[in-house]
């Protein structure tokens, strides 16, 4: 259920987001990226902002944000410029940021909420513009030790960042994660960011305000408010939840509109659950936009653009039809398969081109791989079963040396001990029940079971299955099918 099917109101929501391109080396000079450094160890006099250094622009940095534009749908600025914008922090040291103010390398793209689960109406989500900037540093503030003690880090001072900005276009905090979802996947598939929170590869921040109708036809309008300090997309509806039912009270309370106040930013307190003013918002002209005099503008010919675009691969939206197509699984199965993103793709198109099968592949993804990764945590990447295991194992069931879920107890023992499928199935005593052994087991079964065995030869076949458990209990290796119809055959033969 979305907020508004509850209130009286509409919750109207736009975000902000700033991910990081996934270069080796900085927008404007040749430092390296590298996350997870010693402080102050990846810079230069350029990134430093150094009096007498130049910027140099990266072009795998302007490369890659073409093609996230492209991918949302984007306008191509084919000429596009640098800008200062001017403000005063400890951790920018030239004292403003090169970004794009007036003229944006992109805009007016689209790219639309996608919900497997069906909980949303399909909603396409203007985006505004697309623009480059770089990135600040970071301040460390520890007050543990009862000494204030603030220390600035310029490691990601001049890192390339993507910023996508949208319309107001979100209705409730479930969609506006389910889009964000849906972004990351996006820029993930086309190699454009790691899109790593915890790394701060990714950071949102989220415009939102409601939109109340009044008995005279009048739509009454809350304060916008920029949330800031979201550090997952949890956080981020849970603070969008906080903060309609907050602006609600406070709209009820005293009625104040947009226009009556300065835009206000509010921090997030992820333990507290709840969004505490921070500061009024500045003004863009607050920030003395100029252009940077020491970079020359960009242009873009249509062919680099056609070049990028050609060699974008699949965004995950016709993703999750060509895989359906391809292994001719269900839809459901391809988007749960393509929301976990292209390393799990690649693993479960690897099981499937070994098992020639892509519904059988598919189960066995969702079924044990996935639970599995689930259970353990980690990623496929680094998941020691690898897909020849996994289709050695559905050989062996497909071959009739055990059933499924004899399958399944050796998957989940080779995940638990690291070892090879031949391995596990000689530990487990497992081996192919020969077709003399089955024959014995079978007469066996039906001499202790007159019962069944006049069953199914009244015409009652699915009687047989009453066979099936005793049979696994005389020998675990047998195969069910095999027990089944070999009983039925030897049934329907007695005089
Ligand atoms: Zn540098
Ligand atoms: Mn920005």
């Amino acid at each position: 259920m979305s907020a508004e099917t509850q209130h009286p109101f509409t919750t109207v929501i736009g975000l902000e987001v700033h991910v990081q391109l996934q270069t080796q080396t900085k927008l404007f000079c040749g430092c390296i990226t590298k996350f997870g450094s010693p402080p102050n160890t990846q810079v230069c006099p350029t990134c430093l902002g150094l009096p007498g250094s130049l910027p140099v622009m990266n072009r795998r940095a302007f490369d890659l944000s073409l093609r996230a534009a492209l991918a949302l749908n984007c306008k191509i600025a084919l000429f596009t410029k640098w800008d200062r914008k001017n403000y005063f922090y400890p951790d920018l040291p030239k004292g403003y940021q090169i970004s794009q103010f007036d003229l944006p390398f992109s805009y007016e793209g689209h790219l639309e909420v996608c919900d497997p689960k069906g909980a949303f109406n399909p909603r396409t989500v203007r985006i505004t513009r697309v623009h480059l900037e770089e990135d600040a540093g970071k301040s460390m503030h520890d007050e543990t030790a009862g000494t204030a003690d603030s220390r600035i880090d310029l490691n990601r001072t001049g890192t390339p960042l993507c910023e996508i900005v949208t319309e107001p276009d979100l209705r409730s905090a479930e969609e506006a994660r389910a889009w964000l979802n849906e972004l990351k996947l996006l820029l993930v598939y086309l190699g454009v960011s790691d899109c790593n929170m915890q790394e701060g590869s990714l950071r949102v921040d989220a415009n939102v305000n409601l939109h109340v109708p009044q008995e005279d036809g009048r739509i009454a309008k809350t304060p916008i408010v920029e949330i800031k300090n979201m550090n997952s997309f949890r956080s981020v509806e849970r603070a969008l939840i906080y903060e309609t039912e907050r602006q609600w009270g406070e709209w009820q309370a005293t009625g104040a509109e947009i226009g009556s106040m300065p835009k206000q930013t509010r921090g997030w307190d992820d333990s507290a659950g709840i969004t505490r003013g921070q500061r009024h918002k500045e003004e863009s002209s607050d920030y003395r936009y100029f252009p940077e005099p020491d970079l020359v503008p960009v242009t873009v010919t249509e062919e680099q653009v056609n070049e990028i675009r050609s060699a974008m691969g699949e965004p995950p939206s016709v993703l999750r039809k060509t895989l359906a197509d391809r292994w001719k699984i269900p839809a459901n199965d391809a988007g749960v398969l393509v929301n976990q993103g292209p390393d799990l793709v690649q693993y479960f198109e690897d099981l499937a081109s070994r098992v020639g099968e892509g519904k059988v592949a598919s189960n066995w993804m969702q079924q044990d791989v996935l639970r599995t990764l689930n259970e353990r945590g980690g990623s496929i990447t680094d998941f020691h079963v690898r897909p020849e295991a996994v289709a050695d194992i559905i050989a062996r069931v497909q071959k009739g040396d055990f059933d499924t879920s004899r399958g399944r107890e050796i998957f989940a023992s080779v995940v638990e001990k690291g070892t090879s499928v031949a391995e596990v199935v000689a530990g487990m005593g497992i081996a192919a029940v020969d077709d003399g052994d089955l024959r014995a087991l079978c007469e066996e079964l039906i001499a202790e079971n007159p019962k069944i065995v006049a069953d199914v030869k009244g015409g009652k076949e699915q009687a047989a299955g009453g066979l099936i458990g005793k049979a696994k209990r005389k020998n675990p290796n047998v195969n069910p099918a095999k027990v089944r119809a070999l009983a039925i055959e030897l049934i329907q033969a007695l005089p």
